[in-house]
């Protein structure tokens, strides 16, 4: 017999929990700088091993048999997902993830609700609260999250979805979620009434996604990472669990604040997010922006230029991710300091598809921690800069960005690639990124654009240097 403490659960129960509950707050410590984010993600990992196995271990649980089923079906599911994702469809394994994260909170909240009406009687104010929070904020989540999934993943537009008396329609529904909810807490036995509160989260998430753009993805997504936290945290009240309620809200608190950096970023305030529409009717981009001319250069007048370079930033962009060339820039960057030329890497907070996704692709190749620097760091170093190499980026070095007032990206922070000496840029034609818009740093007269997939014409780099010697 394990020892037992207030609540009547056991000893170990509690103190795995509690164990649990310290790996996530180090681990979510230790993620904030990139020399100790694996060591963080790791004892994240071990913190909730140790929250699945303590709450096996909960007293309450009568029977291991559907509890058995579901970690089958889980891991089934889950050990592929996390093997097969490549990197670059990460956002959208993220959104999936968050989906089933809302619809798991809101079953519960519903099994909640519905074994107390069937066994012990409506559950007290608080929390019925809690429940009735956690079933609205998971419903708008599984939603949501699917909405930008399909988005993401171009199943369905990613151009906003408007139609006339959107926002009044938001607005009716949102006060009768909330009244419903304050008419659940008087009158718990109305059944209709807390599941008409599940309808109104699934449709609120439909309603609130479908409108935004699928330029303004990464704030959404980062928004209902926080949704999916303060509903588990409600769900930890209801469940009187302090590791759901830790757990949660520091998803809630931290999907927050990444979906502020991630707006400022991008020089979004929430409302224009929620309610603007980036990257709707933006042109496809021609030849040239313009009609410039564009300066075509092959690998050999690149490795020319890159071998006169004394200083040398590099701008990786989700290009760069698609062609897998991570190692080949450091392959490059290597050969270009040991003939004594310094290299450093600009690293924009939205370039990729998803935050940090430059940072995690240069670490796995080893790239030195020091030599990447973030926008505000480096952007001013630029004009003293002899050769910009722009791998597989496009908006995060748009300059459309600081002077087209009618730009859809104008007043993003952009890199100032446009002030270098000169700029070379690897990618494979002239197709825009992922806002559609035309870059006219692609015509200035100091770039050369090399075409082709950044890995091989990397490697063709490095070999035309090394030949050269
Ligand atoms: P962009 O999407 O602007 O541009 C990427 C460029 O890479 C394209 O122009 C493409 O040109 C080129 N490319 C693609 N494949 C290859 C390849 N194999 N070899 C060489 N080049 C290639 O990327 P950025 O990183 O500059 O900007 C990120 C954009 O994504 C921003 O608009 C941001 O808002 C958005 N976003 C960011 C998220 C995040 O969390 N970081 C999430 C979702 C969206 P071509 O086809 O001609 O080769």
């Amino acid at each position: 017999m394990t020892p037992e403490v207030a609540g009547g659960q056991s000893l170990v129960y509690q103190l795995a929990l509690f164990v649990a509950s310290m790996c996530f707050l180090v681990g979510l410590r230790l993620l904030t700088n990139a020399e100790t984010a694996r060591r963080g993600q790791q004892l994240a990992v071990i913190g909730m091993f140790v929250a699945v196995v303590g709450t096996l271990l909960n007293n309450h649980i009568v029977s291991y048999q559907w509890i058995i089923v579901g970690l089958v079906v889980g891991t089934a599911v889950g050990i592929p997902m996390g093997l097969k994702i490549p990197m670059t469809k990460m956002p959208e394994r993220i959104a999936l993830s968050h989906s089933f994260g809302g619809l798991a909170v809101a079953l519960v909240g519903v099994s909640e609700y519905h074994v107390s009406q069937q066994l012990h009687g409506p559950l007290g104010t608080f929390a019925l609260a809690a429940v009735g929070f956690e079933v609205v904020v998971g419903s708008i989540t599984f939603t949501g999250s699917l909405v930008a999934f399909a988005k993401l993943q171009g199943l369905m537009t990613g151009k906003p979805i408007v139609f006339p008396f959107q926002n009044i329609l938001n607005l009716v529904l949102l006060i009768g979620t909330v009244s419903a909810l304050g008419l659940v807490l008087v009158q718990p036995e109305r059944q209709e009434v807390f599941f008409g509160l599940v309808a109104a989260g699934v449709v609120l998430g439909v309603i609130g996604v479908i409108r935004i753009g699928g330029a303004d993805m990464p704030v959404v997504i980062c928004l209902l990472n926080s949704y999916a936290g303060l509903a588990a945290s409600a769900s930890g009240f209801a469940l009187d669990n302090n590791v759901l309620i830790i757990c949660g809200a520091l998803d809630g608190g931290s999907g927050l604040i990444l979906a502020m950096i991630m707006s400022r970023a991008m020089n979004r305030s929430f409302s224009n997010v929620m309610f603007g529409a980036f990257g709707s009717d933006a042109p496809a981009a021609a030849a040239g922006p313009g009609g410039g001319t564009v300066h075509e250069g092959t690998v050999e007048d690149a490795a020319e230029l890159l071998k006169l370079a004394q200083s040398v930033i590099v701008v990786p962009g989700y290009g760069m991710a698609v062609a897998q060339a991570q190692h080949a820039v450091r392959d490059l960057a290597n050969v270009l300091q040991a003939e004594g030329a310094v290299v450093r890497y600009a690293i924009h907070p939205v370039a990729g598809r998803m935050p940090g996704h430059m940072n995690v692709l240069l670490a796995e190749a080893d790239v030195p921690y020091d030599q990447l620097f973030e926008l505000d760091a480096i952007n001013d170093d630029f004009q003293r800069t002899d050769v910009v190499l722009v791998v597989g980026a496009n908006d995060v070095v748009n300059p459309a960005a600081k002077t087209t007032p009618d730009s859809p990206i104008y007043g993003m922070p952009v890199l100032n690639a446009d002030q270098a000496k000169a700029v070379i840029v690897l990618k494979r034609s002239m197709n825009p990124g992922f806002s559609g818009i035309e870059n006219e740093l692609f015509i200035l007269p100091k770039t050369m654009m090399v075409f082709g997939d950044a890995k091989p014409v990397l490697g063709r780099i490095v070999g035309a240097l090394r030949g050269s010697h």
